[in-house]
């Protein structure tokens, strides 16, 4: 997945990618550590321009993805959306250390990327934007109600006893909160 200086016409170009995940290098064992599956093929849409010396990139991606919910520990099927942008810069041939320092400024810089000759490549710059993209605390729906910590029980296909007794402490200690102030 690269793309020529040359293919980028004035007005910009479009390019469009559908790919499996095993055109990433590590996007297999990221699945693998994190613990979800991709169900679908990884798409892109990207448009870019140039600007002087640099080229701006504005991406959108979408796959989708069989994951665990954070709250009831049931597997779920999401499809993930995200949009970016990336700015290219020219970066020259370098020695060893000069790239320690270029890494460190593209830390800083998020969003920055150098290409070095008459190309942009994008498999590692897209793949961190399907990293940065997946969900830190992935749930099943927004409002899932998770298990109940007394019997276990999936609150979203039951309503427990023990969870009533709960909600009542809660608000008890909340009347005797106010009471004391
Ligand atoms: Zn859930
Ligand atoms: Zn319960």
């Amino acid at each position: 997945m690269r793309l020529g200086l040359d293919e980028i016409e004035a007005g910009g170009v479009v390019r469009e990618y559908t790919v499996p995940v095993t055109t990433f290098p590590d996007l297999s064992a990221v699945a693998d550590a994190a613990q979800f599956d991709f169900t679908t093929f990884l798409e892109f849409r990207l448009r870019f321009k140039r600007a002087g010396a640099l080229v701006e990139l504005d991406g959108y991606l979408t796959f989708g993805i069989k994951d665990i919910c954070g709250r009831c520990l049931i597997p779920f099927e999401t499809k993930i959306e995200s949009s970016f942008t990336l700015t290219f810069t020219p970066g020259k041939e370098s020695s060893f250390d000069q790239q320690i320092e270029e890494l460190e400024l593209e830390d800083e810089e998020l969003g920055q990327v150098f290409y070095d000759d008459e190309h942009l490549e994008l498999l590692v710059p897209l793949q961190e934007q399907v990293i940065i993209s997946l969900p830190i605390s992935p749930l099943c729906k927004e409002e899932c109600l998770g298990l109940c910590a007394e019997c276990g029980r999936n609150l979203n296909e039951t309503i427990c006893t023990c969870e009533k007794k709960v909600f009542n402490n809660k608000f008890a200690a909340l009347g005797k909160l106010k009471l004391d102030s």
